[in-house]
Parts: C-alpha cells; sequence; structure tokens
C-alpha cells in the first residue's frame, strides 16, 4: 500500500459545511478520553476492502510519565509502552467514535490499537491492510520517526494509536505529515543496543526508516533472559519529543 505525496492534501468537496461540525466532533473525542484526534483523506492508499471508508479518524492516548514505564534489573534499563489502562481507555474511546459516527447514518470500521494475530474474526483479517501510522501522518499528527514508530511533537513515541475508518463527512486534515521532522536528532539510533535503527529520514512514498527487525527481536531475547519479558523501548524513552 503506497501513498502519494499529494492524496492527503485533498479535501473531500463538501467540506467546508462540515468543518465546524469537524472541530465539535474532535472536541467531543477528546472529552471522552482521547490525547490526539485527526482527520486524514486515505482514499488513494486504501485497500479495495476499505475504497467505501475515504476517512481516517486517528486516535491517540498518551502513556504515563515516563518513569512510570521503566522497568531496570541488573545491567538492563527498558520502557514498556504495555500500559494497559491506557489501552482501556483507547478502546472506549474508540466504541464511543464507532457508535456515534453509525448513530448518525454513517458507516464507520474500527482498526484496533493492537492486532490479536489469534483473532478469528472476519474483521481481523482486514485490521494488517490498514496501518495506523497511515491515518496519524495524514491525519497530521504525527510522522514516522527514525525509530519507525509514530512520533508527534508533543509526545514523541509515547503514545498508543487506533483508528476508524469512515465515510463520514469530516474534514480531512490540509496539513498531513509527508516526510520526518527529527532532522538532526540521532538519539534513537544512538541508544539502540542492537544498532537496529539507521539515521534516515522517512519520505512518504519512500520504504521509510531501516530497522533491522531481527537485530531488535534478538535484543529482545537478550532482555528477556534478565527482566522475564520481552520489551526494550529504548528508542522510546530516548526520544526528546515527550513532554
Ligand atoms: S526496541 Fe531496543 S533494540 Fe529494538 S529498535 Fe528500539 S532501541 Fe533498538
Ligand atoms: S529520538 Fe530523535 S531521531 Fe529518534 S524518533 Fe525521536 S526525534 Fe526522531
Amino acid at each position: 500500500m503506497s501513498l502519494s505525496n499529494t492524496q492527503c492534501t485533498k479535501v473531500l468537496s463538501n467540506s467546508y459545511v462540515y468543518r465546524l461540525e469537524t472541530e465539535s466532533f474532535q472536541k467531543m473525542v477528546k472529552f471522552w478520553g482521547a490525547t490526539l484526534v485527526g482527520v486524514g483523506d486515505v482514499r488513494e492508499g486504501l485497500a479495495n476492502e476499505f475504497r467505501h471508508l475515504p476517512l481516517a479518524v486517528s486516535l491517540a492516548v498518551s502513556h504515563p510519565p515516563i518513569a512510570m514505564g521503566l522497568v531496570r534489573k541488573k545491567t538492563v534499563t527498558a520502557y514498556t509502552n504495555s500500559f494497559p489502562a491506557v489501552d482501556a481507555v483507547l478502546e472506549k474511546v474508540q466504541k464511543r467514535t464507532v457508535s456515534y459516527l453509525r448513530s448518525l447514518g454513517w458507516k464507520a470500521f474500527a482498526i484496533p490499537p493492537d492486532t490479536d494475530r489469534y483473532d478469528p474474526s472476519f474483521a481481523a483479517r482486514l485490521y494488517p491492510l490498514f496501518p495506523h501510522k497511515t491515518a496519524a501522518t495524514c491525519a497530521g499528527l504525527g510522522w514516522i520517526g527514525k525509530n519507525g514508530l509514530l512520533v508527534t511533537p508533543e509526545y514523541g513515541a509515547r503514545l498508543s494509536w487506533a483508528t476508524v475508518l469512515t465515510d463520514a463527512p469530516l474534514t480531512a486534515s490540509d496539513n498531513p505529515y509527508t516526510r520526518g521532522q527529527c532532522n538532526k536528532c540521532t538519539r534513537c539510533v544512538d541508544i539502540c543496543p542492537a544498532a537496529a535503527i539507521t539515521p534516515d529520514e522517512w519520505v512518504r512514498g519512500n520504504c521509510g526508516p531501516k530497522i533491522n527487525v531481527t537485530a531488535c527481536a534478538e535484543q529482545l531475547r537478550k532482555n528477556h533472559s534478565v527482566l522475564g519479558t520481552y520489551i526494550c523501548g529504548l528508542c522510546v524513552l530516548a526520544c526528546p519529543l515527550h513532554r
């Protein structure tokens, strides 16, 4: 699935009619518990299965202060992004968003925060067809950092994400991210104990940051032998963008 540099700047023809409503909608979703809410036009990048849902509502909930995710044992320090309470809030917000849009007669399809690979439902087979990164970058909420994660100016990579695809007449962002904004920063590159991150800036349409997933997985295995859990997350911890 590839996206051109221009697709996200397209605005639905009737968007101006709903501009105010879109802002109200975003405020309402934040009131329900979302930290960030954005709407992106993702028409050109959709798999055939989702062609009838041209907009993506990107939802994010921030993780607690960084110290709460720190795990230290012996010589290993890691950051866990597993926050069940955060995921619970995100799922609740996503369900309310879907229900709200459907109650007004529009279609809404939820791509959940963490895809359960063993979910046998038909819908679960569609989840991998649409990444949260596409929704968030098209919605102008963040870009793909050198660490390969969605990063935002306010929270770095310390967010959990979910997406709702819809045909509701919301106004898409006219400020999508089409390239990374990490600039000269290489903190995640420098801190990675597996040398799995290269200092390449993401550009939409290119392959994006090249993360050596094999090296990263090997590091997680090493950490598991000390911590008893497959975590590392130093590339999240190092990002200077989080508050
Ligand atoms: S999780 Fe750890 S090993 Fe994997 S890319 Fe990030 S810093 Fe490197
Ligand atoms: S640590 Fe620096 S280079 Fe890495 S994602 Fe954050 S801003 Fe980008």
